[in-house]
């Protein structure tokens, strides 16, 4: 049986630890993860998608995480998926609220293509708070991200705003 690629997709905007700590344990998983950040999301991102693929990819240089690829994609997930042949889909679930979407998302997506499954990582007890968005709350009231975020992501954030 082959052991299938994944995708990893999502706005990381920006990029926080709760996002990689799924990835580093999706990485175990599967031999081929590309992180693959959606363009146009609905929310208005923050950062560009050039800026959140070369900030997603220092920050993982930063973490030591390796052998990761990220790209950008626009339209369908699924075929992104297919276009890099993956097969898994990897979400990570918080709380409850993650929930309805991510279970309407991976119902959609196996209804467009049956042969790609959605794998969904419960977060790590001490990120289930943590998201994207919260992080650029507290960085925009001046509060300290440094166990959020890698540097990186900070020195970013501390040039937008
Ligand atoms: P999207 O806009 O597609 O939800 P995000 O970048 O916000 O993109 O999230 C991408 C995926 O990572 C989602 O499945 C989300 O639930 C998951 N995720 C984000 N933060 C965390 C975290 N702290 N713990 C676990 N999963 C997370």
């Amino acid at each position: 049986m082959s052991i299938p690629n994944a995708i990893y997709p999502g706005s990381f905007d920006p990029i926080t630890y709760g996002h990689i700590d799924i990835v580093r344990r999706a990485k175990k998983l599967f031999p081929r993860l590309v992180i693959a950040i959606v363009a146009n999301p609905n929310k208005r991102p923050f950062f560009s998608i050039t800026e959140r693929v070369k900030i997603t990819k220092e920050a993982l240089a930063e973490t030591g995480v390796c052998g990761i690829e990220v790209i950008s994609y626009d339209g369908l997930l699924i075929d992104c998926a297919k276009g890099i042949g993956a097969t898994a889909v990897v979400r990570g679930l918080r709380a409850n609220s993650d929930f309805d979407y991510e279970f309407q998302m991976a119902l959609t997506n196996r209804n467009l293509d049956s042969e790609i499954e959605t794998v969904l990582f419960m977060t790590a007890g001490c990120y289930s708070f943590l998201s994207s968005s919260i992080v650029k709350e507290v960085k925009r009231f001046g509060g300290d991200i440094d166990s959020f975020v890698p540097k990186i992501v900070e020195e970013a954030l501390a040039r937008k705003f």
